[in-house]
């Protein structure tokens, strides 16, 4: 039989040493890779498209017919082989990367669990509901109102119309666009409109939460900080109810005996109104004979604003003034919580320290 007759320059990449040469590099490719990727490239570089045995089998079409079966058996016969040692070293390195992953990320079951912080309450919260719980034990009911509320509720409807000063005693933050009437809610008061609306008479609710003024964050400012309003509408209500109901509510959450006084004041909503002030809890009225820093020697504290409800504020709601009237308060929760743990900087109560809340969160 002669010679094929072929170039044989042009099929170097089939000889029996071009392909012994092809296997010998790759099996020890395949062996040297010590990692599952060094592994991959090895395949890559050993038995994908750029491959001597892949370019040796492109090279089988330019051999005569006659010569191509026995080259074909040739290439394919060292692919296998190298295929073979590419899947037991796959497995090699699949079997020791399990083992070592169960080492590495074993878990210690009989380890002591780490320290975790148990949290508490933030205080603000548990004085909310320590207060809530006075009025709700007088069989009063808990409201809540939005905090982005309309300037009706939250002004025109409390007896505060465009044109009113108070509009301008407190410094709004009203949400765009300018003209909206939207306000975020500069007192809880507008859920007593709510109230008066959705609940019908008679009506005793208690509503805490969060209010918004336009002031810069210091000691003794926030924008944004708690308020518990009250109101209580219903036939034959007077300023007596409020007094009783206000000093039952102080001796309940501040402290037993401690006596309050009303002193006259002005608010929009109410009519009469009044400041409504506490004995001091820590000098109890006695700070002449002892110097006292919760009260500056006064010997009362200022708890917050009341007074009996103005007609206007019923006429609002649609109710008749002449068959029922009320009374309302509201008192700051911040201001109340700095008084009683002798807190200096608001900003303590917002900062969200874990020692701060662990300290006070569970007393209120
Ligand atoms: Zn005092």
């Amino acid at each position: 039989m002669s010679a094929p007759d072929y170039d044989p320059k042009r099929v170097d990449a089939l000889s029996p040493e071009s392909l012994e040469h092809a296997r010998a590099e790759a099996l020890e490719a395949l062996r040297d890779a010590s990692s599952l990727d060094e592994l991959a490239a090895a395949k890559t570089a050993h038995l994908g498209g750029s491959a001597p045995i892949s370019l040796a089998n492109r090279e089988i079409g330019v051999l005569p017919p006659a010569a191509r079966g026995d080259a074909g058996k040739r290439v394919n016969e060292v692919r296998g082989v190298i295929e073979a040692a590419f899947l037991s070293a796959r497995a090699a390195l699949e079997d020791e990367r399990d083992a070592r992953v169960l080492v590495e990320e074993r878990v210690d079951v009989s380890l002591l669990p780490g320290t975790v912080l148990p949290g508490g309450r933030h205080p603000l919260m548990a004085l909310q509901d320590r207060i809530a719980d006075v009025f709700v034990a007088m069989g009063w009911e808990v409201a809540e109102g939005p905090e982005v509320e309309h300037e009706w509720f939250n002004f025109d409807a409390l007896n505060m119309p465009a044109d009113h000063p108070a509009r301008e005693m407190q410094d709004t933050l009203w949400v765009a666009p300018e003209g909206s009437g939207v306000v975020l809610r500069t007192q809880t008061s507008p859920v007593q409109i709510r109230s008066l609306l959705a609940r019908g008479l008679p009506c005793y609710v208690v509503a805490p939460g969060r209010v918004y003024r336009n002031d810069a964050l210091d000691a003794t400012h926030s924008p944004v900080f708690g308020q518990v309003e009250g109101l209580c509408v219903d036939e034959g209500i007077t300023m007596a109810h409020l007094r009783g109901t206000l000093a039952h509510f102080a001796e309940a959450t501040i402290g037993q005996g401690l006596k309050t006084r009303l002193r006259p004041s002005y608010f929009p909503f109410t009519e009469p109104s009044a400041e409504l002030d506490l004995q001091c809890f820590n000098c109890r009225g006695e700070a002449s004979r002892q110097p006292c820093r919760v009260c500056s020697d006064e010997g009362w504290i200022e708890l917050g604003g009341c007074g009996m409800v103005n007609p206007a504020v019923l006429v609002a709601c649609g109710v008749d003034p002449e068959r029922y009237s009320g009374f309302a308060f509201g008192m700051g929760l911040d201001r109340t919580l700095m008084f009683r743990h002798g807190i200096t900087d608001i900003r303590d109560l917002y900062e969200g320290d874990q020692r701060f809340t662990l300290a006070l969160g569970t007393e209120g």
